[in-house]
């Protein structure tokens, strides 16, 4: 649904990040993620009677960075509350999350609108819970349940409904995860669930502010999703108004293989959680020296990193996007420039010879690995070594194509690589005269054309000068030279 005359649609986004906390929320049970299933529980996680659960401070600690990051306000005292519903997944019946005092409340995402200018999405609130078991369905239609995630610490991300389009949902929550992972809290990989997304969604006739019945779509794994869904349910929902219908406040599980969004088992949605304070947790107590201390240790957040590669390395602004987009591929492009050094004006051209490389041949072989960019073939050492062989005339542009190529599949020193397969470029002067010669005098009825006025046929002579001298004659060389030769010859006329 792009742009109905009648309806616009209204959304509001339930992200929720789980912590890369070495351990739980509540015990000492690791919280990695993959591990052989029911590995990592412990009585407190099960939920046995008689244990008590303990704060992990990291916790508040992560959503304390997340808060101020987003600019929330800080509450000096929050509270635990229980969520009480029965599932499988769910062993103590109830799951530790925040109710009516969450640690966060305010501030604001800053989306850059695809036609030009940014929009603040303000945040109703941020509060700590913790996570819930896994159901894993087997091929014989058995549900096996692996509790490792029990506990496993979360932040919920709650927005206002101020998002106004499909487009605007999808970049709201890629900036919550270029936050999140900046921050160093969450690792944002939404395939493996780390980052989960529920949209609500209501429609209204357009220019009007009363809200409309909302819907609330679960299950979407990743950004596409999260679009298609939408738009699928607002298409939905307008239609059953335009036809006389009403919308009813249901939850709706998106199928991404159908392309539908459909309503959950009523069972399952009839929740009544009856919250109320966890009489086994203190309240949560931040003082002023704590958030001072947080916020003294804030890493450069994505905006200022962005205004940084621009004022201080003097990139376009096109490229610090690029590069910042990701925290793994900014800290991989200055790794590299880093490693090739510099100052002033040289800095500036080491920063566009890396950008470069790593805005095209780098972010396509990292593909989707681009998140992290652990184990990348390519080192930035590697990558800086190579841009500093062709600066320095020791290889071509070309050559370096091949070059990389090579690092890639098999993660090579480029300087080894070039020793190895003889691809050093050639810029000796005699040895192109003699190539050159050779190919002139070959090639007479080009020759001709050229001195008939065709400047096509100088590309031709560059390629069989190159083809001679198995590409590695320095480029810049080998057309000075043609070019010499060739206006050297009289012309008959
Ligand atoms: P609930 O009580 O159903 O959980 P909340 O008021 O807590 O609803 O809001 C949950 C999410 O739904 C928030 O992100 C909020 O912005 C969004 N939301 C609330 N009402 C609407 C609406 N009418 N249309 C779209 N989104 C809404
Ligand atoms: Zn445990
Ligand atoms: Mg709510």
């Amino acid at each position: 649904m792009k742009a109905d005359e009648e309806f616009e649609p209204v959304i509001g986004l339930e992200v929720h990040a789980q912590l890369l906390t070495q351990t739980k929320a509540f015990c000492g049970c690791s919280a990695r993620f993959g591990d052989e299933p029911n590995t990592n529980v412990c009585p407190v996680c099960l939920g046995m009677p008689g244990t008590l659960p303990v704060l992990n401070v990291r916790l508040v600690e992560f959503i304390l960075r997340m808060g101020l990051a987003a600019g929330s306000r800080i509450a000096a005292r929050s509270v635990f509350a229980r969520k009480n519903y029965f599932y499988p997944d769910l062993p103590k019946g109830y799951q530790i999350s925040q109710h009516d005092a969450p640690i966060c409340a305010g501030g604001g995402i800053d989306i850059d609108l695809p036609g030009g200018g940014t929009k603040r999405i303000a945040l109703a609130r941020i509060h700590m819970e913790e996570d819930a078991g896994k159901s894993v369905h087997d091929q014989d239609a058995d549900t096996l349940v692996d509790l490792n995630r029990c506990g496993v610490p979360l932040i919920e991300i709650v927005s206002e409904p101020e998002i106004s389009s499909p487009r605007e949902a999808s970049l709201y929550l890629s900036r919550v995860r270029q936050l999140v992972t900046y921050l160093g809290i969450c690792d944002g990989n939404m395939e493996e669930g780390s980052l989960r997304c529920d949209a609500n969604v209501s429609v209204r006739p357009r220019g009007t502010t009363p809200l409309g019945t909302k819907t609330e779509v679960k299950n979407m794994n990743s950004f596409r999703n999260v679009e298609r869904a939408l738009e699928f349910e607002i298409g939905r929902q307008v239609r059953l108004i335009r036809d006389g219908g009403t919308v009813v406040q249901e939850t709706l599980l998106w199928d991404a293989d159908r392309n539908v969004a459909l309503p959950m088992r009523s069972k399952e949605e009839a929740h009544d959680y009856r919250y109320f304070p966890d009489p086994d947790l203190a309240a949560v107590r931040v003082d002023d020296a704590w958030i001072d201390e947080v916020k003294r240790k804030l890493p450069e957040l994505p905006d200022a990193r962005r205004r940084r590669f621009v004022a201080v390395l003097g990139l376009p602004p096109y490229d610090a996007d690029v590069l910042t987009a990701e925290k793994g591929v900014a800290d991989y492009f200055e790794e590299t420039l880093d490693a090739l050094g510099g100052e002033g004006p040289v800095r500036a051209q080491n920063a566009k010879a890396a950008s470069n490389w790593v805005m095209t041949d780098i972010l396509r072989v990292a593909g989707a690995g681009r998140a992290s960019m652990k184990g990348f073939p390519v080192s930035p050492a590697h990558l800086a070594a190579m841009i500093r062989m062709i600066a320095d005339g020791t290889i071509s542009g070309k050559i370096a194509k091949e070059v990389f190529e090579d690092m890639a599949a098999t993660g090579g020193d480029p300087r080894v690589i070039v020793e190895r397969k003889g691809l050093v470029q050639v810029s000796d002067q005699g040895a192109i005269e003699r190539a050159v010669d050779a190919v002139i005098g070959s090639n007479l009825p080009q020759v001709q054309k050229f001195l008939d006025g065709n400047q096509k046929v100088f590309g031709f002579f560059v390629g069989e000068t190159m083809k001679i001298m198995k590409g590695k004659g320095n480029p810049k060389i080998v057309n000075e030279v043609l070019r010499r030769k060739l206006g050297a010859i009289p012309s008959r006329r």
